[in-house]
């Protein structure tokens, strides 16, 4: 087990993890690769280090002793938005609409390169960071005709301005911040409203409907935001 001291910038990664083989193949290659790995080798020590430290990242296993890594995804979920990567063996069945929904932030099967799963981890964190960026990071998305200027709060297709509520921006946003990947409506609804979500499931689906009537060409046919039945939306990454 490894402990942070304060001057210690490394990306803090908790890998919960119960197979021999990969927990020391991850502990070497991932702090040869400047993370700061703990290991937790089945659910309910890997929540008990979740509660008792701070991580940037959890690399959680999917078959676990005592607590199995859905649960496990769950109760992190429950407090935190931590970054979650899920980890499943090949073979297993693993409902990956359903590992999304929980919240997972992304997935890999085992056997993977490290290579590949570092890859992930970056992919995840930048991710992240550009939900949190900064005021002063002059942030503008652009997607096909679509522009976002997330620091001016406006928002254009083509050369024309539309006016976007609140969450009708902060949807969109999280939309283009993710070209081509189905983002699922509970992510959707965590992100935009958080707590705040007091409506019926509806709600998401309007505030949608509004938007497409604002940027697409034929709401009814929609070119940027498509619908991913019983998953969530997409905003496609080619037009
Ligand atoms: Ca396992």
């Amino acid at each position: 087990m490894t402990t942070t001291s304060a001057p210690d910038q490394r990306i803090r990664i908790l890998v919960v993890e119960d197979e021999e083989s990969f927990v020391d193949a991850l502990n070497i290659g991932l702090t040869r690769e400047g993370f700061d790995v703990t290991i937790a080798r089945d659910g309910q020590e890997g929540l008990s280090l979740f509660q008792a430290k701070t991580f940037d990242l959890v690399l959680l296993d999917l078959m676990l002793p005592k607590v199995s890594g859905l649960d496990v995804c769950r109760s992190i979920r429950a407090t935190s938005d931590l970054p979650i990567i899920i980890v499943s063996a090949k073979g297993e069945e693993v409902d990956m609409v359903l590992m999304l929904e929980i919240g997972a932030d992304d997935y890999v099967t085992k056997p993977y390169r490290l290579r590949e799963l570092v890859a992930r981890i970056r992919a995840v964190l930048r991710r992240r960071e550009g939900h949190t960026a900064a005021p002063e990071s002059e942030e503008v998305l652009i997607h096909s005709s679509l522009r976002l200027d997330v620091d001016a709060r406006r928002c254009y297709v083509g050369e024309a301005e539309v006016k976007l509520r609140k969450k009708e921006f902060a949807l969109l946003q999280l939309l283009m911040e993710n070209p081509g990947r189905v983002l699922t409506r509970e992510v959707l609804i965590d992100r935009v409203w958080g707590n705040d979500y007091v409506g019926d499931t509806k709600t998401l689906d309007v505030h949608i409907k509004r938007l497409r009537s604002l940027i697409e060409e034929d709401p009814k046919a929609p070119a940027y935001i498509t619908t991913v039945r019983g998953v969530g939306y997409r905003l496609e990454s080619t037009k």
